[in-house]
């Protein structure tokens, strides 16, 4: 793994470092290129433009790791708080939610994530929206997909993430990609070992080529998560090869990343969708953001000196 995306990972684990970024005075601009902001109002307001422009959204309350049942609670509280509001303002049928296990207990007992996972699922329902489970480090990847089977027996629409860096995961697509399925398939964002992971990107690409084309091949709704400008005509093309009109599978990029080139793929037609976090535990999930593109990181510094 290139040595700055190790550091960046690593300092994202790291409590003294997360302390002093998190409470450092950083500029709301800097953090609200990949975050909508810290509220439900926000979050709103961003999905209002997305959904107005074209696109459709998925909705993270960002937060992961906690190993408390209250603080899982709450993050349940703060989905259906989430989803109530996306109802009252029309914007459910183009806005969805993804949700960290972890964030719900899993650390702590899968028997809670599951339950909490169910109390979201049974309100999106109730909202007439849907639920993807984010994937998390692999630690977790059988917990999830557990999880994710035991959900899909009273809602079959819940969405699954697959990484393609785990040597498992063409294996998994193939499980997968059933009738009714929904899975994103992404790169995987974590810092992995390479007993589990393909560390050379080249080979992660190739890997993600695989899984594209298994679950093409299949009767699910592949949801394609990349902002790689080499993958996205490569799933374009596989997918007029398979016969997938535009609505048979979906874009996805994240908030902040290539919007331009968001617009550029739903004005040809095509389902694209928006990852956007909100909340006030962003800062994991943006140094995930900046270790993918060390651009982002001179961007990032280059906004805190230049206060
Ligand atoms: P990369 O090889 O990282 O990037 C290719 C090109 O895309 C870059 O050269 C650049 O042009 C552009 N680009 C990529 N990232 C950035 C960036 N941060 N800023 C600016 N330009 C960029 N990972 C998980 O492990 N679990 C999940 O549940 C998960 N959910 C996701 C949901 C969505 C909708 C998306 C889009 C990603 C998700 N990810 C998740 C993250 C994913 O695994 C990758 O880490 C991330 O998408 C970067 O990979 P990439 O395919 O864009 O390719």
């Amino acid at each position: 793994m290139n040595p700055l995306r190790s550091l960046i990972l690593a300092a994202a684990d790291n409590d003294v470092i997360r302390r002093t970024v998190a409470t450092a005075p950083v500029s709301r601009d800097v953090v609200r290129r990949f975050v909508a902001g810290e509220t439900v109002a926000d979050a709103i307001e961003v999905t209002r433009q997305l959904v107005d422009s074209g696109l459709t959204v998925t909705l993270d309350h960002l937060g992961e790791d906690t190993t408390d049942a209250d603080l899982a609670d709450q993050t349940v509280r703060a989905y259906l708080e989430l989803l109530d509001a996306l109802y009252a303002e029309g914007l459910a049928a183009g806005a969805e939610v993804s949700v960290k296990l972890t964030a719900v207990g899993q650390l702590l007992d899968e028997q809670l994530a599951l339950t909490n996972a169910a109390r979201i699922c049974a309100a999106a329902e109730q909202c007439g929206t849907t639920v993807t489970l984010d994937m998390e480090d692999h630690t977790t990847t059988d917990s999830t997909l557990r999880v994710l089977a035991e959900l899909r027996r009273t809602w079959p629409s819940v969405g699954a993430v697959l990484q393609a860096y785990l040597h498992r995961t063409v294996g998994d697509c193939a499980r997968l990609a059933g009738t009714g399925s929904r899975v994103r398939l992404c790169k995987g964002a974590y810092a992995e070992p390479a007993e589990v992971a393909y560390q050379d990107m080249h080979e992660v690409n190739l890997s993600y080529v695989r899984c594209v084309n298994t679950l093409l091949a299949g009767d699910g709704y592949p949801m394609f998560a990349t902002h790689d400008p080499r993958l996205v005509p490569i799933v374009d093309a596989r997918a007029e090869a398979h016969g997938r009109k535009p609505g048979g599978f979906e874009f996805q990029m994240l908030y902040g990343i290539r919007p331009e080139e968001q617009r550029r793929l739903a004005a040809l037609g095509h389902t694209v969708r928006v990852y956007v976090p909100y909340g006030v535990q962003w800062y994991g999930y943006l140094m995930r953001r900046l270790a993918e593109r060390p651009a982002n990181t001179a961007f990032f510094l280059r906004a805190l000196v230049s206060r």
